[in-house]
């Protein structure tokens, strides 16, 4: 039995995003809790679908003993602030110092940009390590969009990765790490590390598990494990960071060097050989997508969804853009349910009008591109407190909350308004205000993938659509100036 002290500090950084990410964003309960500390990690964490909770379950299963620091995680936007990511990594550190431990565990995303600091988890870890010394073993998690500089996977005895995008085994990666727990311990204080990093960047949606290459990919990771004892880890990258270490590496930690080479080697080879199959995948421009949408609707039974990828707050986008809603009233779709247009104006004019009032305009708000609003008037045709359970495996939830939400209707096209932002990933973002998404003939949802968790199952066809927006889906189009030489901005054929 071992003592371990358990937190996490997680970003997700779009450093395209003017604005810089606050304190604020971390402390806010949305789509899971906002920032903790002590205890509170045992109560508010426990059962959920994060690394930490994974990790706490098994880890109290094989009877260790834990020591909660802290945990926090805001949505996916701009650089951190300089004060907030200190304040993050004081809220870990401060209960540390002093506390006898044999190991630690951190929940990281590992694509967190923070002023100052172009590998924001690497500087956590190298201060976890000033404070521990270098025989206390420190494990984490990561997310399988993480950018890893060299730094950050070193910084670890052992890091492990989520292996689906939807991220559906999110707690199962933590509780994976606490399997891991004893291995780790046995390999001491200089396990073998090895780092391997692609030189193409690949777009987020290109590598969801639910298409290939990136399912295949992932599927050898267990088998190169277990002929070589190596902890192995794929990690896409988030291309929206202007940062040298950004994209697709590959980790490995074992006993010996030879062991984590030979295991990361096997998957580097593998993913660059897929290189082609990840520049085969097809988006398509936001007025195709529409046509395309409104005719196999016509004979579709079940929705189709358009995945308005370039607003996908989950990549740092405002989630306000109206190109897709735009684009279906003149196309004069029928039937069309979008969602989450993150518009707390709107969401409150719409309260205070009441059922059957009207909205003047939604969306909109801002000056980047596809932010215009959308002009009304809209009518109010269901109103929320925005708080639901939520059930897609990848968030399941209690509490959920959205704020004061509404559905606003215009001609054949309806919209959810919400005053939190977040990217539609339960069913219930629709049905707890009782539009069963279902009964949608075209589901608009500002999501790159993790939607598929909760709605493929429902979806006659997914149309991934171009319409314009912060996060652009090619990374070609990203004002990179600070990005390692030699990387290919978008994988070739
Ligand atoms: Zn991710």
């Amino acid at each position: 039995m071992s003592r371990i002290a358990i937190g996490g500090f997680l970003h997700e950084t779009n450093t395209f995003v003017p604005a810089l990410t606050t304190w604020e964003a971390f402390a806010q309960d949305g789509a899971w809790p906002g920032a903790m500390e002590g205890e509170a990690i045992f109560t508010r964490l426990a059962g959920l679908n994060l690394g930490i909770s994974g990790f706490m379950d098994e880890a109290t299963l094989r009877g260790h003993e834990l020591l909660p620091l802290a945990w926090a995680m805001a949505q996916p936007s701009g650089t951190v602030e300089r004060a907030t990511f200190e304040r993050g990594c004081e809220a870990i550190l401060k209960p540390l110092r002093g506390a006898r431990v044999d190991a630690v565990f951190i929940e990281l995303h590992g694509a967190m940009v923070a002023e100052g600091f172009d590998d924001a988890e690497a500087e956590l870890l190298r201060r976890v390590r000033e404070v521990v010394g270098p025989d206390v073993p420190i494990l984490g998690t990561l997310d399988l969009h993480a950018n890893v500089a060299r730094e950050l996977a070193e910084g670890a005895n052992m890091l492990t990765s989520y292996r689906t995008y939807p991220h559906t085994d999110w707690g199962l990666t933590g509780k994976r790490a606490a399997q891991l727990f004893d291995r780790v311990m046995a390999w001491g204080p200089r396990p073998g590390k090895a780092y391997r990093q692609a030189p193409f960047l690949v777009p987020v949606t290109t590598g969801c598990t639910f298409t290939e290459p990136s399912g295949s990919l992932y599927a050898m990771i267990p088998a190169i494990e277990a002929e070589t004892g190596a902890a192995l880890s794929l990690n896409m990258g988030f291309p929206p960071a202007d940062i040298p270490d950004v994209g697709p590496t590959v980790i490995a930690y074992a006993a010996d060097q030879a062991s984590a080479d030979r295991a990361a080697d096997r998957l580097f080879e593998a993913l660059l050989a897929a290189e082609g199959g990840f520049a085969r995948h097809r988006k398509l421009p936001v007025g195709e997508a529409v046509a395309h949408a409104i005719a196999a609707a016509a004979r579709a039974s079940k929705p189709i969804v358009v995945a308005d990828t370039q607003d996908n707050p989950g990549a740092g986008s405002p989630s306000n853009t109206t190109g897709l809603i735009l684009e279906l009233l003149a196309q004069g779709a029928r039937g069309a349910l979008v969602g989450i247009v993150h518009d707390p104006a709107a969401a409150a004019a719409a309260h205070a009008a009441g059922l059957g009032g009207s909205v003047a305009r939604l969306g909109g708000g801002g000056t980047g591109p596809g932010q215009q609003p959308a002009e009304g008037p809209w009518t109010v045709t269901a109103l929320s407190d925005g708080r639901f359970a939520g059930t897609a495996p990848m968030l399941r939830s209690d509490t959920v909350e959205m704020g004061p939400t509404a559905v606003l209707a215009k001609e054949g096209v309806e919209v959810l308004v919400a005053t939190i932002r977040q990217q539609p990933i339960h069913r219930e973002t629709f049905s707890h205000i009782g539009r069963d998404p279902r009964a949608a003939k075209i589901l608009g949802l500002k999501s790159s993938a993790h939607f598929r968790a909760g709605f493929q199952e429902i979806a006659e066809e997914v149309v991934v659509c171009l319409a314009p927006g912060e996060n652009p889906e090619d990374p070609e189009a990203l004002p990179f100036t600070r990005i390692r030489p030699g990387v290919r901005r978008r994988p070739a054929w």
